[in-house]
Order: structure tokens, then C-alpha cells, then sequence
């Protein structure tokens, strides 16, 4: 585990849950005040889920800042990162073939409540019971018998996609600034995700994806906070975001928005 790679910490300061802080945002800190960051940030950053183990920052030799876990540290019993990733056909079936849309909009929901807020509700919503071929089970008698393991459902930071992202079914999650584009000429909707807003300009800036929503879709998306138009928020969602296949277009990604209950936003602020 020591090696996996986390776009985002918890600063946690005399037991008390700060905030979820992306390495970017660390990394920029450091760079610009490196008192505030060894005083404030350095030795009080933890796993983003379950506040355990703990994270130190990488910058500069790295291309792209990131936290490593440090050696010696655990992860709580209940924590995603103790348990293997749920298999693609799995969760191919959670995603397409028979969504528990209520459920799944559930752990959304729990998602942000634990990554920005440190709300701890029972059972990591990043963990998943799924069955399993007992080893050994007879098939002369046609019985197979199965067990049940806990798995984990793949996450990543918005803010931060990488290639790596695309094209695989994830939950995704970010503190984010959004807005309700509608195209032209086309019954679609794109709910833009950007990393910044700039209050003097009053414009967003840091596209990072682009979720696409079909007229069908954005009808119950109405009924929701996610359809205030500008605003800052925290976002999650389930989705497959695209591979870019326009050359001259790499700046965003996109995802098609399957089903309402796969978006959940907690408005912070209207803009
Ligand atoms: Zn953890």
C-alpha cells in the first residue's frame, strides 16, 4: 500500500479534522510559503478517508505533486485502501446492467460527507459486499457455493484526472465551481466542472471535466441543488469519463451522465 500514489489528504491539527487539501493546492503552498506549510500542513496529514494513516507530501522531483503514505502506517480496519478493487465485470453490473440507483446516490452522498466533513456514517461508502466462488465447491453436483467479500469501488479526485482515469467506470468526487451549459441545436445539457473562480472577473477558470446530461436526465436533475447554474460546490458522481478524441481539444474530459442518482452536489456557495 505504501506505494499508491493520493491526490488529496486530511489536515487533521490536535485531533481536529481541518479540511481535505489537494496536493496541488499543498504543493502551492509550499512553493510560495514554506513557514505556513511546515508549521500548518507538513506533519498533520492523513489518509483523506479514514484519517489514519499517514501522508506526506511529494513535490518537486515529481512531475505531478502527490501524497505517499508513510512507512509504518495503517489504514483503519473499515478503510477502501485495505481491500482489493472490485472486479471490472462487477462493477459493470453496479454502473449498467442493474443499478441500485437509491443506493448508490446514498454513497455519493456519504462520500462528500467524509472526505470535506469528516462525517463517519457506519461502513466506508467506498466499500462494497460482493459474492464470490467458495474455493473448491463442488461441480459434480452442480452446486456452486458462494461467499461474500468486501471490495473496494475505485475513486478519484476530479480536480486531478490523469489518463489513467479514462474510460474506466469510477466514483468521482472534487470541490469544484460549476455551471449548466446548454448546446446548441441539440437536446444536451453540459454541467462544466472547473477548479477556480476568479470573484473580480467573475469568470471560472481550470475546466477539468464536462459531464453530459440529456434532456430525459436533466429533468429529474431539476428537482435537485446540483441545477443551481454558478455555483461553488462539492461534487460526486459515477461515471466513465471519455477519452478526448479531438486532437486540438485535450484541455477536459467528458462523461455522459447516465442517471440523475449517479450526481449528488452540495451547494456552498451560489456565485
Ligand atoms: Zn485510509
Amino acid at each position: 500500500m505504501s506505494n499508491l500514489r493520493f491526490p488529496d489528504a486530511s489536515v487533521i491539527r490536535n485531533s481536529h479534522f481541518i479540511m481535505n487539501i489537494t496536493a496541488d493546492k499543498l504543493a502551492d503552498i509550499q512553493n510560495r510559503d514554506i513557514l505556513s506549510y511546515e508549521n500548518d500542513y507538513r506533519n498533520n496529514l492523513y489518509c483523506p478517508e479514514c484519517n489514519k494513516a499517514k501522508l506526506f507530501l511529494r513535490n518537486g522531483t515529481e512531475k505531478i505533486p502527490h501524497f505517499s503514505q508513510s512507512k509504518n502506517s495503517f489504514h483503519d480496519d473499515d478503510c477502501s485502501l485495505n481491500f482489493d478493487r472490485i472486479s471490472s465485470k462487477k462493477l459493470q453490473i453496479m454502473y449498467n446492467d442493474n443499478p441500485d440507483e437509491y443506493e448508490i446516490h446514498n454513497r455519493l452522498k456519504k462520500i462528500i460527507g467524509l472526505f470535506f466533513r469528516n462525517n463517519k456514517t457506519g461502513s466506508s461508502p467506498l466499500v462494497v459486499s460482493v459474492s464470490k466462488k467458495k474455493k473448491g465447491s463442488s461441480s459434480s453436483s452442480g452446486i456452486v457455493e458462494e461467499t461474500h467479500v468486501k471490495a473496494s469501488i475505485p475513486r478519484r479526485l476530479v480536480t486531478s484526472l490523469r489518463d489513467e482515469d479514462l474510460n474506466k467506470i469510477k466514483i468521482f468526487y472534487g470541490e469544484v465551481y460549476i455551471q449548466w451549459v446548454k448546446s446548441q441545436n441539440c437536446s444536451l445539457w453540459n454541467l462544466r466542472m472547473y477548479k477556480g473562480y476568479n470573484e473580480h472577473s467573475k469568470k471560472f477558470f481550470g475546466l477539468c471535466c464536462n459531464l453530459i446530461v440529456t434532456d430525459k436526465v436533466h429533468n429529474y436533475v431539476k428537482k435537485t441543488p446540483s441545477y443551481i447554474c454558478n455555483q461553488h460546490c462539492y461534487i460526486a458522481f459515477f461515471g466513465e469519463i471519455e477519452e478526448n478524441k479531438s486532437k486540438n481539444n485535450k484541455a477536459y474530459y467528458n462523461c455522459l451522465l447516465k442517471r440523475s442518482e449517479f450526481l449528488t452536489v452540495e451547494t456552498l456557495q451560489v456565485l
